[in-house]
């Protein structure tokens, strides 16, 4: 996409649209023709893509003129790009873009938990993203245990939170902590003396599932349409009642934070930094 074109060819629903620091805040269906061409702005129609950026789990499609469109994909959210003769537009697409003259950029999202968030340049963009912890392929162990030690929640709800470090899920998180022997619900001041436990394993669990191609968990699919291998590569996450690969002992699985949790009670039962 980079050094392309793109024009919006077309917006399926407006309430996919956010506006920036504020998600829920969604334009409604019933936008003016005025409003329309501000839109189509905002969602850089004509714009040349001179970058694409992510923090976490967000990513910007960046313009050479300044204006920015940060992409959520939430749950579902699909982000593809597609030979503009493919006339087989999948259903829930809600955004279309050609790119230069052969190709097009889908944006479906079945559940919209996604969105797209247009902001005018890149200080809304920063100011967007100021929520966010460092990136986890950028923070450092030392400033990944100086956030786990202000956090009064189990290390599970603590790397969670977007605000701790930007980029990992509930998969990750689970995955993460069984490689690292660490027990979900310890706290997260006490897992901070094993950072370097867990940001080894968070690294390489990352890399891993980056050369994969990611995890297809229901949905996934990466910007070119195909599933991701990393699923086949979990070790807790969605193994529950199954043995360890490592010890044997069954994956167990309970909530967490609202959030299903695996572990093993026989590698993560006690308190074991060595990898
Ligand atoms: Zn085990």
């Amino acid at each position: 996409m980079v050094g392309q074109r793109i024009a919006l060819l077309g917006i399926g629903r407006h309430d996919i649209i956010g506006t920036p620091g504020n998600l829920r805040a969604r334009r409604g269906t019933g936008s003016s023709t005025h409003a329309d061409g501000a839109l189509r702005r905002a969602l850089l129609h004509g714009a040349t893509v001179s970058s694409l950026v992510r923090h976490g789990k967000q990513m910007a499609i960046v313009a050479d003129d300044g204006r920015v469109l940060v992409v959520h994909l939430g749950m579902s959210g699909r982000l593809v790009t597609a030979d503009n003769r493919d006339r087989e537009v999948p259903p829930h697409t809600h955004a279309r873009w050609s790119i230069g003259s052969a190709r097009e950029l889908r944006f479906t999202d079945p559940r919209r938990f996604g969105a797209l968030v247009p902001c005018a340049g890149d200080t809304e963009l920063q100011s967007h993203w100021a929520g966010l912890g460092p990136d986890a392929m950028d923070i450092s162990a030392e400033q990944l245990g100086h956030a786990l030690a202000s956090r009064r929640t189990p290390v599970k709800v603590a790397l969670l939170d977007q605000q701790t470090v930007a980029g990992l899920g509930n998969i990750y998180v689970d995955e993460t902590l069984h490689r690292a022997g660490i027990h979900p619900l310890m706290r997260s001041t006490r897992a901070s003396t094993y950072a370097e436990a867990i940001w080894t394993s968070m690294r390489g669990i990352l890399e891993a599932a980056i050369a994969a191609g990611g995890s297809t968990l229901r949905d996934y699919v990466d910007g070119s349409g195909n599933p991701g291998a990393y699923a086949t590569l979990h070790r807790v996450y969605g193994r529950s009642g199954k043995q360890c690969h490592q010890c044997g002992t069954h994956i167990r699985s309970m909530v967490v934070g609202g959030r299903t949790t695996a572990f093993c009670p026989g590698c993560q039962g006690r308190v074991r930094p060595a990898l």
